[in-house]
């Protein structure tokens, strides 16, 4: 159904009925108003904004709606994680093409609502407005709360680098998409994308690159800074060692690499660590710890006074500085 037959204000209603869940906590007014009014139960209200915008961040054509909503709520919870905090409420708004449909508009909140039911974030507003060019806006904002934030400037000489999982799959779904994105079927699961050639064992990667589902650590107690990797990991631990005025050492041995990965990697004569190091958008959390080991996450390295090194396999050492992720404003 074409979006003129009901108009700006019949599909915020339609929105709004899919917004509202059974655990309104802390809603005091809901969508509706000219604002949402809310309670929170801890001292720090965490917020944080994020634009997803067609062509630059994704491709109408790779990506469906609700998958496009799934991701736009989980990159949002995993800025909120990686402060130590817990999302709470957000807003989502949308700039939609003329040609985008209200059933795609009720796919992209229902892949957002989703994700909030599943931990418990109430979708509160947002804004709704035609794009004059043919490209699809969206803006999410997320607002959580904390009892202490963990920032990115708390490292220090001897503690350990942690990574909650493997690295380089979004990236490596990336690549597959950008090769072979029309021929993979998302819904079936398979890619069927030459003659005699199923990638579908790679479909995992796909699916980590379209819906990341957000990470979360147990406790803050012992962590001196996190990040969440969107830009990839030698990119944002660099973020947080800019910020902390320290140095560090990974061991590439140590970096943790999915099955699907080894494998896509081999069959395209890839260097999996390429993936694993500069590759973004895995919204795997990194954090820092004077804690010799935590059970459930990956030690990579150690923080070090000064420098940026990578021992590599045969235990020779790399500067990384030349293998920084990806970066919006460098022309590659
Ligand atoms: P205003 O003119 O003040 O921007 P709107 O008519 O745009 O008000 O919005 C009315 C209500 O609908 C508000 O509560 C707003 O948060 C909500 N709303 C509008 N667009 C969206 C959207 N895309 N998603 C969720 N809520 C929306
Ligand atoms: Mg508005």
């Amino acid at each position: 159904m074409k979006i003129a037959h009901i108009g700006e204000f019949g599909l915020i209603e339609r929105i709004s009925s899919f917004c509202k869940s059974s655990h309104k906590e802390g809603v005091v007014l809901h969508i509706g108003d000219d604002c949402a009014a809310l309670k929170f139960n801890k001292p720090l209200v965490v917020v944080s904004t994020d634009l997803l915008i067609e062509n630059v961040h994704f491709k109408r054509s790779w990506i469906t709606p609700f998958q496009l909503g799934f991701k736009s709520l989980a990159v949002s919870i995993s800025d909120i994680a990686a402060m130590g905090g817990t999302a709470r409420f957000f807003l989502f708004s949308i700039a939609l093409p003329s040609d985008y449909t209200v059933e795609d508009v009720s796919d992209l909140y229902a892949g957002a609502h989703t994700l909030a039911q599943k931990h418990s974030i109430e979708i509160i507003g947002g804004d709704t407005s035609a794009s004059d060019s043919n490209v699809l806006f969206i803006n999410g904002t997320i607002l959580g709360e904390a009892d202490e934030i963990v920032k990115r400037s708390g490292a220090h000489k001897g503690d350990k680098i942690y990574i909650s999982g493997t690295p380089g799959d979004s990236s490596a779904g990336l690549f597959l998409l950008q090769k072979y994105g029309n021929q993979i079927d998302l819904i079936q699961g398979t890619a069927q994308v030459e003659k005699g050639k199923d990638f579908s064992n790679f479909i995992p990667l796909v699916n980590r690159h379209l819906m990341p589902e957000p990470r979360f650590v147990e406790s803050c107690e012992n962590i001196t800074s996190m990040i969440d990797i969107s830009d990839g990991l030698l990119q944002d631990l660099g973020h947080i060692l800019d910020k902390s005025n320290v140095g560090a050492t990974v061991y590439l041995d140590k970096i943790p690499l999915s099955q699907p990965l080894k494998s896509m990697a081999e069959r395209f004569h890839k260097d999996p660590f390429q993936f694993a190091l500069t590759g973004g958008e895995d919204y795997e959390l990194l954090f820092t710890s004077p804690e010799s080991t935590i059970s459930g996450y990956h030690c990579i390295g150690e923080i070090t006074k000064e420098g940026r090194t990578i021992i590599d396999s045969e235990g020779r050492a790399l500067s990384f500085s030349e293998k920084g992720g990806y970066d919006h404003f460098r022309t590659r």
